[in-house]
């Protein structure tokens, strides 16, 4: 059997523009004129392929970019959003009704989190929290009326990793859709050929890589695509949380290095935490052999693509980790800043920054120390100049 192979299925992909351009031409235009007005009524009732209509239903840049990311991910089709959390909110509406209910991970981003845990009580959508590497719990929180099971394939910010076969096995076995954030690891892995019904990315992280805007990305079969765009009931197309053209085609032309790119941010990544590790302080990156999936990891990965770019430490307190911060950034390290997939380093404390919204009693249980410093390695040339420079600091502030 062929090996799947996101980096060459987007390079395989040739998407070149109306006027011969090696980059796709960037629609500047709201609407799309039709020669027939019947071909206007079927685009309207989706019985048209291949024509656009109106920019927030379908636009050209929009499908480029979807479709290379659809390539990247092995899914019949995808849609792009103005951000993550429009990816992800639109996809959870799409597929719930009042009434129903979700099995999450307790562990996710502090935004998927509030929604799931606040904003969706809106509809009456009750929602079960558990640890998602405990697949018995995933399984026995189901209830009759559970529509889906939602987790981040590496989640933010504890690093723990999904068991994507395990969990897919579930979601068949009850009928319910797998959603995977594939946020902290494109290229590395594929969580869709795992069995997962959709895969979502906040675009604004490692695939752009450049933090010059928010967007995002569901990817799925083709049926759930055009049940986002439906006129009548479609979530994105009546909640309109549409990419910009030209944000688009900027993104696009960004994923053409995103394989070089998270190569580096893993060889960075494993380098420091390995250093990390060799001072005593606890820390946490799914490529060291302490990690408790570092097998599954191992297992879920494409090769030559390392571990991902993000590690955590942990200084026990927050004092601590903002003494950490504010000295490395002083230093050059990087920036004391939220987000991540940045060609710098970006480094903030979880608990009281991209986690704060969660709740502190459902941070300790879910074992997020106050003291926790995320990290997003960059794309640095020599990473063992940029170790001593940490080293100097965590010796100067006499944290171990
Ligand atoms: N998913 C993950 C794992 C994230 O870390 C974030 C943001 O930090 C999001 C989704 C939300 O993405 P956006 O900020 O693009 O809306």
């Amino acid at each position: 059997m062929k090996k799947f192979d996101p980096a060459s299925n987007i390079q395989d992909l040739l998407q070149f523009g109306e006027f011969g351009d090696v980059n796709p031409s960037i629609t500047d235009s709201a609407t799309y004129t039709f020669m027939e007005a019947k071909t206007m009524v079927d685009t309207f009732q989706g019985e048209q392929e291949g024509c656009f209509l109106y920019s927030r239903h379908w636009n050209p840049s929009n499908k480029y970019l979807a479709d290379a990311l659809a390539a990247m991910e092995g899914t019949q089709s995808a849609w792009v959003t103005a951000s993550g959390m429009g990816a992800i909110t639109t996809a959870i509406l799409q597929l719930c009704d009042t009434g129903d209910h979700i099995v999450s991970s307790i562990t996710t981003y502090g935004g998927t989190f509030a929604f799931l845990s606040n904003y969706l009580k809106k509809f009456n959508i009750d929602v079960s929290f558990v640890d998602i590497t405990r697949t018995d719990q995933v399984e026995k929180a189901i209830r009759k009326n559970t529509k889906l099971i939602y987790t981040e394939s590496v989640t933010n910010p504890l690093l723990q990793v999904s068991d994507l076969p395990a969990l897919s096995g579930i979601a068949q076995k009850h009928n319910v859709k797998l959603l995977v954030d594939n946020t902290f690891t494109p290229m590395i892995i594929s969580p869709a050929q795992f069995g997962a019904d959709i895969v979502l990315y906040s675009l604004t992280k490692f695939v752009n890589g450049k933090n010059d805007c928010v967007a995002g990305a569901v990817c799925a079969g083709k049926s759930f695509i055009d049940s986002l765009a439906d006129v009548n009931t479609g979530s994105a197309m009546l909640l309109g949380p549409i990419l910009d053209p030209l944000r688009s085609s900027g993104i696009h032309k960004n994923l053409h290095t995103l394989h070089i790119r998270m190569q580096q941010h893993s060889r960075n990544a494993m380098y420091l935490a390995d250093k990390f590790a060799g001072t005593g302080l606890r820390v946490i990156y799914p490529g060291l052999p302490d990690h408790p999936q570092h097998s599954l990891m191992k297992e879920l990965m494409h090769p030559g693509f390392g571990f991902g770019g993000m590690i955590a430490i942990d200084l026990e307190t927050s004092e601590k980790a903002s003494l950490l911060m504010e000295s490395m950034q002083k230093a050059g390290v990087g920036y004391l800043a939220v987000s991540l997939g940045y060609f710098k380093t970006l480094f903030s404390n979880s608990g009281k920054s991209t986690s704060s919204e969660v709740p502190d009693d459902v941070q300790k249980e879910m074992g997020l120390s106050e003291g926790l410093i995320r990290f997003s390695v960059g794309l640095d040339h020599n990473i063992e100049r940029t170790w001593e420079i940490i080293h100097d600091c965590i010796k100067k502030l006499k944290i171990i």
